[in-house]
């Protein structure tokens, strides 16, 4: 039954509804392809074979009592380690949380439950949401399926790992920077952040709470837009959620058309510095969307020039505040030095500091050290306060945009996946892969990132990108929709089959 695997969310539910498979042989082909093939993939901190089983069985019981479910009811899913599962332990990749087993499931995880989505398990991230490539994640790196000596993309990339590896038709991540988003890219997978307050926060290990926000990673745009409508949508837990219904995105996909629609190409998003591959398969896609009808402009953003800058102080300052709640007294890890320099035995602050130094690893202590002196008196006006004003001229950059375009248009990452061990010791060239995803965190405004085709100097998946304004998530659907249309019947059939077979996969050797 491993042909299960290859299924889209969609085509599997499918199959669920007219009765052919059971949730339980679905899972279990996916438990299985996890069994054979995350051994070389390692995009998975943990999975949960019995929990997801159980809910399998409640499913198809459900189901046989001809009562009416979901139209996912029974797809499983892999889900982000940084979102709290009641019962199933949640590390956001850090030492610090190891151990640490949440009393309490986030509103994400509360509705993909009460709708039967079996949970698989819980994806590698870097630690706290921090980087590019999960090789800040203290458990050790994921690896891209296009080729495993490269970088599935970060800080979400086990949860594209996985996707793309064909071990979870569906999985959550979340998008601080284009923690959603470049992972798509660089695996070959469709990655969605919604716009901001459109999914709740509540139950996510906060990275910077300002700009984080929780979000589809599947294979197709359909799947996304299913799962999206599945966990968005108000939550009065969450004091920063749209108190408003959203946009349909299901029927945005479905009778998807771009007749009229004005695409904005984002002038400072492209050009020097993104790879002639990614470039190439950039301007194929406008063209088709072009000629699918849609009237393409050229837009300019001059303050996207600056949004790297003013992302990596309000990031850093929010970070720092956040993980300040990572005392030792609370969650997870506790260390006690033994010798503590006084005769007294360990103080409170002994115990803190000791457990920071061993808990957190370089990156996490780069972001806190950096966000308290840029809010440190005397300096926050030069740093953190000039960084917000660049913030909002980012948002009238946007704004301007959007009455000469209904959506904007680049490419999601300037590269391809570059090789592990590459960036890691040069934190400017990892912050560099955000460049064209991180303006739309910081304005609020919705992404949605899909395969644009592979680049010809290497092989690899490209991304195009689509924003569209805040609350009008349905026009990237619309848009997606039609440009993967017109790519699979350009490809013949989906970019993820021309990726290479797995050590562990079935007739290949471990
Ligand atoms: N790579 C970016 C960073 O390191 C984005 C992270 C994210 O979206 N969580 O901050």
């Amino acid at each position: 039954m491993s042909d299960l695997t290859r299924l889209s969310a969609g085509g599997l539910a499918e199959r669920l509804v007219a009765g052919e498979v059971s949730s339980v042989e679905a899972t279990q082909a996916h438990l299985d392809r996890i069994g054979e093939v995350d051994g070389a993939v390692h995009a998975f901190l943990h999975v949960d074979a019995e929990g997801a089983l159980t809910q399998a069985a409640e499913v198809d019981r459900r189901r046989g009592r001809g009562a009416v479910l979901h139209p996912l009811a029974g797809v499983p899913i892999a889900v982000k380690d940084l979102v709290a599962t009641k019962g199933i332990p949640t590390t956001a990749g850090s030492r610090l949380l190891e151990g640490w087993v949440p009393p309490y499931d986030a509103t994400i995880v509360t509705r993909l439950r009460a709708a039967g989505l079996p949970i698989l398990g819980k994806t590698n991230m870097d630690e706290f949401a921090m980087g590019s490539s999960t090789e800040h994640s203290a458990f050790g790196p994921s690896h891209n399926p296009w080729d495993l000596a490269r970088i599935p993309g970060g800080s979400g990339g086990g949860s594209a790992a996985a996707v793309a590896a064909f071990e979870a038709p569906l999985a959550i991540g979340t998008d601080t920077g284009g923690s959603i988003r470049q992972p798509g890219s660089v695996t070959g997978t469709v990655g969605v952040k919604p716009t901001y307050g459109g999914v709740s926060r509540y139950g996510l290990v906060a990275l910077a709470s300002s700009l984080d926000q929780a979000g589809p990673v599947t294979r197709t745009v359909l799947d996304a837009a299913l799962l999206h409508e599945l966990v968005g949508g108000h939550d009065p837990r969450d004091s920063t959620s749209i108190d408003a219904p959203m946009p349909a995105l299901v029927d945005a996909v479905r009778g998807a058309d771009v007749t009229g629609v004005r695409i904005g190409v984002v002038r400072e998003l492209g050009g020097e510095g993104y790879q002639t591959g990614v470039r190439a398969r950039f301007d194929e896609a406008v063209e088709l969307l072009a000629g699918a009808g849609a009237e393409v402009v050229e837009v300019s953003c001059p303050h996207f020039t600056y949004g790297l800058a003013a992302y990596y102080l309000i990031l850093p300052s929010e970070a720092s505040s956040n993980l300040a709640r990572y005392d030792a007294m609370r969650y997870g890890l506790r260390v006690a030095p033994d010798d503590v320099g006084h005769g007294d035995g360990p103080s409170a602050e002994d115990v803190m500091l000791a457990t920071r130094e061993a808990g957190f690893g370089d990156e996490a202590k780069r972001r806190i050290i950096l966000g308290t002196y840029a809010l440190s008196s005397g300096y926050y006006d030069a740093y953190y306060g000039s960084a917000q004003k660049v913030r909002t001229l980012v948002a009238r950059d946007f704004a301007a945009a959007f009455e000469r375009a209904d959506v904007l248009v680049s490419p999601t990452t300037p590269t391809t996946a570059f090789r592990l061990g590459e960036k890691v010791d040069d934190p400017l060239a990892m912050y560099l892969n955000d460049i064209a995803t991180l303006p739309a965190n910081l304005a609020g405004v919705p992404g949605l990132s899909l395969p644009s085709g592979l680049a010809d100097e290497d092989g690899l998946p490209a991304g195009f990108q689509v924003l569209a304004p805040a609350t009008a998530d349905d026009r990237m659907y619309r848009v997606g929709a039609v440009l993967e249309r017109l790519l699979l019947d350009r490809w013949g059939g989906p970019l993820l089959d021309r990726a290479p077979a797995l050590p562990g996969a079935r007739g290949v050797p471990a």
